[in-house]
């Protein structure tokens, strides 16, 4: 798998040049430069040059917050990461956005599978076995909420909620569903116009932080 993701990088990144929140600017020498996409004019920024620097970058927020979901829309700013080769830059995007290169080269390739949510909520066990008994009006609100680009998550859903293909939640826009739309442009309740702009960050299957709020809920927490 891994063969395949720097291709797959490497073809990425003559289209665009943005993964999720980070900018990545090729520069004269060679160097492959990321910060923040609102970052990207500043000169003030914290110089950073290990691959493994993203992991600290990665961990908290502006706030000093800890990121539980590495794809929440809450990057910190405030930094440059200039790095020397397109195997250090695909090990940095994976401390940014773990697993997600993998996935985007399987998609590429037409070798991704997803999992229905209904699937994955079947197959928890121990305190997480209650979470399979939401209600569809409860998986509406619950995706609706805390997948949703503006606030949630920056992935881009492609798991149905069944294996009917129900869509996963009938609160959500068609872009979230739509790896064609930059997850960080792209406005939640309305139809979008804006073009693809960015490697998408793709969701294959309900992650744990998904399947603990079905819980909660399922609990009336
Ligand atoms: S289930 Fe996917 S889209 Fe929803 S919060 Fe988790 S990672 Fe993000």
């Amino acid at each position: 798998m891994l063969n395949a993701i720097e291709p797959a990088l490497e073809i990425a990144l003559t289209d665009c040049r943005r993964i999720g929140q980070i900018a990545i600017q090729k520069l004269d020498d060679g160097v492959l430069a990321l910060s923040h996409r609102d970052d990207e004019t500043r000169n003030d920024l914290k110089l950073f040059h290990s691959p493994e620097d993203a992991i600290e970058i990665a961990k908290f927020d502006d706030t000093g917050n800890y990121r539980p979901l590495k794809t929440a829309p809450n990057l910190r700013r405030g930094w440059r990461l200039e790095l020397a080769t397109l195997d250090e830059l695909r090990r940095a995007l994976d401390y940014f956005y773990p697993g997600r290169l993998a996935v985007f080269a399987a998609w590429k390739s037409g070798r991704l599978r997803t999992t229905p949510l209904r699937d994955t909520l079947d197959r928890q066990s121990g305190m997480y076995r209650v979470a399979a008994k939401i209600s569809d009006e409860q998986i509406d609100c619950v995706v609706g909420d805390f997948c949703r680009s503006d606030g949630g998550c920056l992935r881009t859903i492609l798991w149905k909620r069944d294996k009917q293909g129900t869509v996963a939640s009938t609160k959500l826009p068609p872009e979230k569903f739509d790896p064609a739309f930059d997850q960080v442009r792209a406005p939640t309740r309305s139809r979008s116009t804006i073009p693809a702009t960015a490697i998408p960050l793709l969701c294959q299957e309900a992650c744990n932080l998904l399947v603990a709020e079905c819980r909660k809920v399922v609990k009336g927490e």
